[in-house]
Parts: structure tokens; sequence; C-alpha cells
């Protein structure tokens, strides 16, 4: 089996308008058995009604909540155009946000019957004052957000794999497969700031993240979309982390977060040597 298990489409709108069909073209001339469409779920509208912080391009980093339908259309056209040559899943990147479990639970209800896999995710904090922010849009809205935070780094980190264990511990409800999104998702802006290696209280924190990962019976998501962001450079987690996950026996899927037909399959040979090493 190769599984890409964390793509996008166009319903993201911050990433390309391709057609989903030239992902799969790609996918299947890259030898992928398994492709999990993974858009980001429509964000609960209360969260979207106080959220003050900036907006993608068109709407939101995420599909609208009016693009649902056009989303399991667009999914089930293409499964019926290359299911012969490839098994595609159906999923949702679903944001974790603390204080909205109730409305993202009610989500995963509704869709429960349409959902193969979902990949859960942290890309938004509580900063200081209490205004939630994008950890992931870009180095400005990281400083506006959370210039507290960014004078120790480790306490930024700590919020955010903090959030991340909270978001193991939060109950979807459903009985199908979960993978936990890019763990590391904190370091994306690494050069640029010059943040140093996690200390050893985040470190603890991450091993507490794989060991809950394994007992919940969850994925780890082993994200190649760091290695392509100019100031990262490396995968979420790194490979340290994931050999560390590799010898708690974690199981572990490695995904492109592909936002573009030219993302996938960046660093599979790799990424999959270093999970598959016993
Ligand atoms: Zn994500
Ligand atoms: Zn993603």
């Amino acid at each position: 089996m190769k599984k890409d298990g964390h793509t996008h489409t166009r319903f993201s709108h911050h990433g390309s308008q391709e057609p989903l069909d030239l992902y799969l073209e790609r996918a299947i001339e890259l030898g992928f058995t398994d492709y999990v469409v993974t858009e980001h779920a429509p964000l609960p509208d209360a969260f979207l009604a106080a959220y003050t912080g900036p907006r993608s391009q068109d709407d939101d980093s995420a599909m609208l909540a009016s693009e649902l339908t056009a989303y399991k259309a667009e999914v089930a056209r293409v499964k019926e155009k290359y299911g012969n040559q490839i098994r595609i899943h159906q999923g949702f990147e679903v944001d974790y946000l603390p204080g909205y479990e109730a409305e993202t639970k009610a989500f995963l209800q509704e869709n429960a019957n349409w959902i193969d896999e979902i990949v859960l995710s942290v890309h938004f904090l509580r900063n200081s004052s209490g205004l939630i922010g994008p950890i992931d849009y870009d180095t400005d809205q990281l400083k506006q957000f959370f210039p507290v935070e960014l004078q120790n780094p480790q306490v930024l980190f700590n919020k955010y794999v903090t959030a991340v264990q909270q978001s193991i511990e939060f109950d979807t409800g459903l009985s199908t497969p979960v993978r936990i999104g890019h763990i590391t998702l904190i370091r994306k802006f690494q050069k640029y700031f010059g943040f140093p290696d996690f200390d050893q209280e985040n470190q603890r924190k991450i091993t507490a993240i794989l060991t809950s990962i394994l007992a919940k019976g969850y994925e780890l998501d082993v994200n190649a979309a760091g290695l392509r962001k100019e100031f990262c450079g490396e995968s979420y987690p790194d490979a340290k982390i994931l050999r560390q996950a590799v010898e708690l026996q974690v199981p572990m899927t490695y995904g492109s977060d592909a936002h573009a037909v030219a993302d996938l399959g960046l660093a599979y040979n790799e990424l999959s040597t270093i999970i598959n090493e016993k």
C-alpha cells in the first residue's frame, strides 16, 4: 500500500485552483494506491463570528458550510472516474478549537456516514489577551497575535503542544480513524524567528502526545508540508520525533498536505524509510 492520508482541493481557497482530477492523475502516476481527500471542514459559525484574524484570499482558510455539498459531489465524481485505479477515501481535516468542541462534534455527527477518515489538527491558539489567532498564516500574524509568547518560544511551543494533547482527548463521537495532524506545525516559521529546539518539558509533552495517540488507537500524520516551507525545512514532526514514534510503535501515515498538484509525493521515500525502520 502506498497512501497519502492528507490532501487538499480547491475548496481550501488558500491553495491552487487545479481540479481534483489532476491531483488524482498525479497520485496514480506516482504509484499511490490510497488517497484520502481531507479538505478543511467548515469552521463553526460561532468561531467565525468571534474570529478577528485574517481571512484567506477569497473567504476563509476552510471550505464554507455552503460548499459542503459541492465538495462531497466532487469527491464522488473522482471516485467514479478514478476508482478503478486508486482507492479514494472521503475525509476532512477538522480543526480542534478549544471552546468549540460541541459545534465540532455536531458537525462530525452530521457527516458521520460520509466520513472514512479524519485528520484532526490545531491551526489556531488563544493568545494572552484571549483572542484566537492563526499560528500558520504568516510571520506577521504570528507576531501580531503572539508577541508575548514569542518572547520565549518555549511558551509558544508549550501552548501548541498542549492544544494538540487536548485534541487527542477530544471525543469525536466517531468510530472512524483519526490522524493527529502536523503535531509540530508551530515550527513552521522557525528559521525566520530563530527558534531553538524543544526544551525538555516540551519534549516530554511531545512524548505524551505520541503515547496518547497510541493509547487512543489513533495515527500520527507524517506531514511533508514543512519541507517545502522556506522558514521550516523539516517534516512535521521531524525525523528525530518520527524515530521516537517508531520506537513506541505509534501507527503513522504519510501526508503530503498537498495544496497543489506539484506538492504530491514530496519526500515520500525519505519519510517512509524512517517510519518503516524497525
Ligand atoms: Zn493543517
Ligand atoms: Zn492540511
